[in-house]
């Protein structure tokens, strides 16, 4: 559909369904099929070719996934979109496909422990290298920039210290030395951050977090520029093979409609929880872009919508004490996702995070009593209460 294009609270809704042509169906129907038969031999002939649009086989298109694919091109202002069976299935085609043996990987710190498990197995079978970069200065990021450097990898907000990076100043570092940026965009949805309209070059998204938005359903997506997205598409999504099924493409097109809405509240909870829990006197500090005493928030004015919904925060107290909150909680569930509907908290030391090495992990912030917080849609008041009382007994 080539129409002008519409606001993003309309486009989420819309974007790329006629549902004419599907009997008035209000909900995009689900093509739940593996193969597509071709009315004639030179159809099938001229479908290889590529000389006649049209699907072949679901691993190289469906009509439900592409409809998904179009509409996260559309949010994320980029030219064309692409979906996988789950996050890191992203990621991975992404790094495979970008990078060479010998070249070398910039990489912001406290990325995806995925992602860094994959970053380990690409230098030990492929001698494709890499190394972590706080991001924080501009001297930092010349400096880890080496001859063989060709591709800038990165998570902002930096997971769990909420710290942000300075995309614009990325970028600009990036395009002098024709370096590729990717941005994990998980954290922030295109609702609240568009890397590509700061001259990133691919976001990613781990589908399963605020995009499904329902804590049902594992995906990856990724948009970029047309050549960059079909080079991925023809290569290490064909061939390795870690597509999307119609049914998740589905569950996908249905939880973006509400993406906005939820986010927006996302946010009003965490900026109130942020507000309470600087006042509780068991809490040592808290970490949340959107809070104007952030050493992030000036970036945040500049890069996102709002301060997103996830917050992290210190307690007085160690390891023991962190535990205790945590089995204190009654409403609140102690689970390492996030972008669901039920508020989420976990243990960034002892979970998320227990891979990395604990003078590599403090030196990072991620202390025994940080606590991180994916902040759902339940009544704040009712979060709140049932952190206060936790919170009380230490
Ligand atoms: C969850 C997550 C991933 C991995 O996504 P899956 O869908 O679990 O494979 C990658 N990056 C970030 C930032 C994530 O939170």
């Amino acid at each position: 559909m080539d129409k002008k294009k519409s606001r993003f609270e309309t486009e989420v809704i819309h974007h790329g369904y006629d549902s004419s042509i599907y009997h008035g169906s209000l909900a995009p129907p689900i093509f739940q099929t593996s193969t597509f038969s071709f009315q004639t031999a030179q159809q099938g002939e001229n479908r290889f070719a590529g000389v006649e649009e049209g699907y072949i086989y679901s691993r190289l298109g469906n009509p439900t996934v592409k409809m998904l694919e179009d509409r996260i091109a559309v949010l994320e202002n980029g030219e064309a979109g692409l979906a996988f069976g789950s996050g890191m299935a992203a990621v991975s085609a992404v790094l495979i496909a970008l990078t060479k043996s010998k070249e070398h990987i910039v990489c912001s710190q406290g990325i995806y422990g995925c992602t860094f498990g994959l970053l380990q197995l690409l230098k030990e079978k492929y001698e494709v290298t890499h190394s972590f970069c706080g991001m924080q200065t501009e001297a930092e990021i010349r400096e880890a920039i080496r001859p063989e450097t060709t591709c800038i990898y990165i998570e902002t907000p930096i997971n769990p210290t909420m710290a942000l990076i300075d995309m614009e100043l990325v970028v600009s570092i990036a395009k002098e030395h024709n370096i590729k940026v990717v941005v994990d965009n998980t954290f922030c949805s295109p609702y609240l951050q568009k890397p590509l309209d700061i001259g990133c070059d691919l976001v990613i998204h781990s589908a399963t977090k605020y995009i499904g938005g329902h804590g049902d359903v594992i995906a990856g997506l990724i948009v970029g520029a047309k050549d960059m997205i079909q080079e991925i598409s023809m290569t290490t999504l064909k061939d390795i093979g870690g597509v999307m099924s119609p049914f998740d493409a589905w569950l996908l097109i249905r939880g973006l409609k509400t993406l906005h809405v939820r986010m927006d509240r996302h946010c009003d909870n965490a900026e109130y929880l942020i507000d309470n829990l600087k006042n509780h006197p068991a809490v040592e500090q808290v970490f949340y872009p959107g809070d104007v005493s952030s050493p992030s928030y000036a970036i945040m004015k500049k890069q996102m919508k709002r301060g997103g919904g996830l917050i992290s925060f210190a307690i007085k107290g160690g390891k023991a004490e962190a535990q205790q909150l945590l089995n204190e909680l009654h409403l609140i569930k102690i689970a390492v996702s996030l972008g669901d509907a039920e508020t989420l908290i976990q243990h960034p030391a002892t979970m998320t995070h227990a891979v990395v090495p604990k003078e590599n992990r403090e030196q990072m912030g991620i202390t025994d009593s940080l606590i991180r917080l994916s902040v759902g849609l339940e009544a704040k008041e009712d979060i709140w209460q049932d952190l206060k009382q936790a919170l009380d007994k230490l």
